[in-house]
């Protein structure tokens, strides 16, 4: 399999957007990597260079060892999947999933033997003889699917390929999509705007954030270990609480002033003196009935029955608080007592949202 290398990548567009600022990326062979961010910060972009459909302004992009950043696409060995599906409207769905192989000269019944089994994952078996305009959209969109399964290139480039699946058939497609490429172990650049797509099928993630990358790791780095406020607001449901506070050391112990509340806790990270953003996630804070002196006293403004667990939203002065719990005892506006877990808590620069501490 080739690794995907690109070193310093900048794209810059006629007109002046800086769609990409000089990013550098390895890609390694047989990984399934996803890149995730925001609409419009430049993850098509990059895509379309990878794949030679657009070119860097500068920077290298190399294949394997060979650089590729002025090499045509049709010599990269490589498959793209849009989320706008790309059929030829004159084939039927069996046609468009065997027209690479067909375009290389694969004989018929090899190509039987390698679309057919991909069009049953799939779930596309008793639709092979429809044209693309007697299809829904989520049809279309595995039929392009399994057009790249089926010739089944070293590289595969897929950009919001299950954006038109209804949930039931997204999550189904991830698994055969985390499957097919336990098994033929192809490179993967999968782009996506959803954090869940991305935490469920990246070996690693490549956050992007107007144009540059915020960080890339596996999802457990990702979510546990933030680099970046960013970060840390992109993944989770719901959100990350982030506060606004100024942290002091007193004898040995952390006070965090937020908002004219103080409260004191331990922590054996080291956390800078001053302004900082403390974040924590809705599953890291719990609810007691008795004041403790780091915990926040809370108005219960707002219960979300999920079913499995319950979402709490509380509030403090200005600030709004987001708790999971399994607990369904609580009151619609009473008064309850906050308390984080302290060595869950993420601490970030408060100008800039740099992670600052562990
Ligand atoms: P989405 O998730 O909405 O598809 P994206 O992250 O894939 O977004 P890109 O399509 O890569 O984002 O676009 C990045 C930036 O470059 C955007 O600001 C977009 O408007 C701009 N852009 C894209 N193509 C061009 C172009 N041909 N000319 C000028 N600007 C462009």
């Amino acid at each position: 399999m080739y690794k995907i290398s690109l070193d310093d990548v900048s794209k810059t567009f006629p007109d002046g957007t800086k769609a990409v600022k000089n990013i550098s990326l390895n890609i390694k062979p047989g990984e399934f990597l996803v890149l995730v961010g925001p609409s419009g910060c430049g993850k098509t972009t990059l895509l379309r260079m990878i794949a030679g459909l657009d070119h860097p302004t500068e920077g290298t992009i190399k294949i394997g060892e060979v650089d590729a950043t002025s090499m045509a696409s049709k010599d990269r060995d490589l498959g793209l999947v849009f989320q706008n599906y790309a059929l030829f409207p004159h084939m039927n769905a069996f046609e468009n999933m065997a027209f690479g192989l067909k375009a290389r000269r694969v004989p018929k019944d090899k190509i039987k033997q390698k679309v057919l089994p991909i069009a049953t994952r799939l779930g596309l078996e008793k639709l092979l003889k429809r044209k693309p305009n007697e299809l829904s959209g989520g049809q279309r969109q595995r039929v392009a699917l399994g057009r790249l399964l089926a010739r089944n290139p070293s590289i595969h480039l897929l950009d919001e390929p299950l954006s038109n699946l209804d949930a039931n058939l997204r999550t189904s497609m991830r698994y055969q999509l985390s499957e097919l490429h336990q098994e033929f172990q192809r490179t993967t650049l999968f782009v996506t705007h959803d954090q869940v797509e991305a935490m469920t099928l990246g070996q690693r993630i490549c956050v992007m954030n107007e144009g540059e990358i915020m960080q890339i790791g596996t999802p457990s780095e990702i979510y546990n270990q933030p680099a970046h406020r960013f970060v840390a607001e992109f993944f989770g449901t719901p959100s990350i609480n982030v506060l606004e506070g100024e942290i002091s050391d007193i004898a040995g112990e952390y006070c965090f002033e937020h908002d004219e509340q103080k409260i004191i806790f331990s922590s054996s990270k080291t956390i800078p003196e001053g302004p900082v953003l403390l974040g924590l996630r809705p599953e890291c804070l719990h609810v007691q009935i008795e004041k403790s002196a780091d915990s926040w006293e809370a108005n219960l403004k707002r219960i979300e029955n999920m079913g499995d667990i319950r979402v709490l939203h509380f509030q403090i002065h200005d600030q709004k608080f987001t708790l999971k719990s399994i607990r369904n005892d609580f009151i619609t506006g009473q008064s309850y007592y906050i308390k984080p877990e302290w060595k869950e808590a993420h601490w970030f620069d408060s100008i800039i949202g740099i992670r600052i501490s562990g």
